[in-house]
């Protein structure tokens, strides 16, 4: 096990959640404090709020990734007796970097939309709204034959040769490399001033655009050679589809019964319901967040209700007259990314040999209570 550096693991967060899934103008990535420092404890919280920077404070955390930036508009200044300047100060006082992933978590494979249907016990899950198509590139590398094994491992353990459910896809056929080693070179086989040929496999694989570099770093220092010799190609088929929200299926119950399911799954004491209670329930979407602008895709594909935040009364009339039933839960229930980052984030850490301790926050941000 060694340390590892905020850098370090913001790499590893963002193989996760990709900066390039978040929406256009959202704003992301780090926003308070700096990265280039040894990392002991790493908090996850869905709000920074001044009561969650003083948990940041006493738990000794270094680095704290939050779903909603704390920064969202412009700042003209950063002044230490207004609420916002004066948690900056506190933050940056004590040395706590803040990082935010907001649409691009909620996009994410496994991220806020996954965790919700998770939990809502949704069948066959797809994507709600596609907000994002990922472009794939053909990767073409040639080893010597006794590292092939060990390349195509490593190709298909970062992302690689992912087809449908099936992972690791690759296609190999042997041949013979040659190469003449110059001056100054330091080959693995064959020796400087000669022309060698070796026995060679190509591999050929396929990788989504976001990964690529990752899959060529960890390919090239799992590679023999000095240089690598490797082939990236554009390919036009087309990749998988990401996006926010998700629809599913669950068996068949009223929608009152479901409203008691939401309530017991997402840990929330009341939900507001769109709808009468006796019609029946069986496919369901569920948007995290503030989904209002989206209930009709949940109408078009077939959602007989929609589960998400914030709904606004105008849009509850809206629904009712298109005949699309609605709960919603609250905002605060993307809470649920807490857990659920913690549990990926420490996984991804400790395959990495990083020895970090990554928490949830346990400040309680929904703003609402019901009386
Ligand atoms: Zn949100």
């Amino acid at each position: 096990m060694k340390k590892a550096n905020g850098h370090e693991i913001i790499q590893l967060f963002e193989q996760f959640s990709p900066k390039g899934l978040a929406m256009e103008g959202d704003k992301i990535g780090l926003q308070i404090g700096r990265l280039n420092k040894k990392i002991d404890n790493v908090m996850i919280a869905l709000d920074v709020l001044e009561e969650v920077i003083d948990e940041a404070i006493e738990r000794n955390v270094q680095l704290i990734i939050a779903h909603h930036p704390p920064i969202f508009r412009s700042l003209k200044n950063v002044l230490t007796d207004t609420v916002q300047g004066r948690m900056i100060e506190k933050l940056l006082k004590n040395d706590i970097a803040v990082y935010a992933a907001h649409t691009n978590l909620d996009v994410a494979a496994g991220g806020v939309n996954d965790l919700l249907a998770d939990a809502l016990g949704l069948g066959n899950p797809e994507v709600l709204v596609p907000t994002y198509e990922t472009k794939l590139k053909k990767l073409v590398v040639f080893t010597p034959a006794s590292h092939a094994e060990e390349i195509r491992k490593v190709l298909g353990d970062t992302g690689a040769g992912f087809i449908g459910n099936y992972s690791h896809c690759s296609f190999s056929a042997d041949g013979t490399g040659r190469f003449l080693p110059g001056e100054k070179t330091n080959p693995y086989i064959g020796q400087q001033g000669r022309l060698e040929s070796v026995d060679e496999v190509r591999i050929e694989t396929i990788v989504p655009e976001h990964l690529l570099k990752r899959v060529v770093t960890a390919m090239v220092k799992a590679h023999p050679y000095e240089e690598v010799a490797y082939d990236i190609f554009p390919v036009e088929n087309k990749g998988e589809v990401l996006g926010l929200g998700r629809i599913g299926t669950v068996k068949e119950m009223t929608l009152g019964e479901f409203a008691e399911r939401v309530k017991k799954a997402l840990e929330v004491d009341k939900v507001r319901v769109v709808g009468d209670l006796s019609s029946r329930v069986k496919k369901v979407a569920v948007l995290g967040g503030d989904g209002n602008k989206y209930f009709m895709s949940a109408k078009f594909k077939g959602a007989d209700v929609y589960i998400t935040g914030d709904i606004y009364y105008h849009t509850a009339h809206d629904a009712m007259m298109q005949g699309l039933n609605m709960i919603d839960p609250g905002h605060n229930v993307e809470k649920i990314m807490k857990k659920g980052l913690t549990a990926t984030l420490s996984k991804m850490c400790k395959e990495s040999g990083y020895e970090v301790e990554i928490f949830p926050s346990e400040v309680n941000t929904d703003p609402f209570k019901f009386i």
